[in-house]
């Protein structure tokens, strides 16, 4: 059985925190609540969006996270020193990379499993888009999925968004939980 816990830290990246091309109003308000969980589990895990220039994923979106930007490094609050593996996605035109689990760099459902991760929790940018993706994909997966509702925020391009998405994750059976209680 695996028994250990990781932390899964969604897209915590420059342009998607205040000052960033996708600024999401509460980017930088979640990073110490982020950090003071990295103390509570066994793995902690960063994700990045990680797009190659001129990616057509930018039909979509504003141009953000080019790979090897400013846009792109960690916001520079969160503690770098407890990360163990980074993981990068979008790196390809041929996948957006909302997932975690899209990552190009390693394979996270094998590194998860090499590490004895039962159960994963979720953290991040942004609530309706990557870590929705990679909430109910690490469901599909079968790993004891949380999200921690303080320490994640939404885009909501569409008020309501970022609840609707709390909702889909706890029907595909995540557990919503508060950074206190993890
Ligand atoms: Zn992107």
């Amino acid at each position: 059985m695996k028994t250990k816990k990781a932390l899964l830290i969604v897209d915590v990246q420059n342009d998607f925190c205040p000052g960033g091309s996708l600024a999401i109003k509460e980017g930088n308000d979640i990073v110490p609540v982020i950090n003071e969980l990295m103390d509570k589990v066994d793995v902690v895990i960063t994700t990045q969006d990680w797009h190659p220039e001129g990616s057509t994923h930018f039909e979509d979106w504003p141009v953000h996270c080019v790979a090897d930007t400013k846009g792109s490094e960690l916001n520079p609050k969160l503690n770098k020193q407890k990360i163990d593996q980074k993981v990068l996605k979008g790196t390809r035109d041929d996948n957006p990379g909302y997932s975690a689990f899209d990552a190009t760099n390693i394979s996270l459902e094998d590194y998860l499993k090499e590490q004895d991760v039962g159960s994963l929790y979720v953290v991040g940018l942004a609530t309706d888009y990557c870590v929705r993706a990679s909430a109910l994909d690490a469901l599909k997966l079968g790993f004891h999925t949380y999200v921690v509702t303080d320490a994640i925020a939404a885009v909501n391009l569409k008020e309501g968004d970022g609840k609707k998405a709390l909702q889909e994750m706890y029907k595909a059976g995540g557990i919503l939980i508060e950074a206190k209680d993890v």
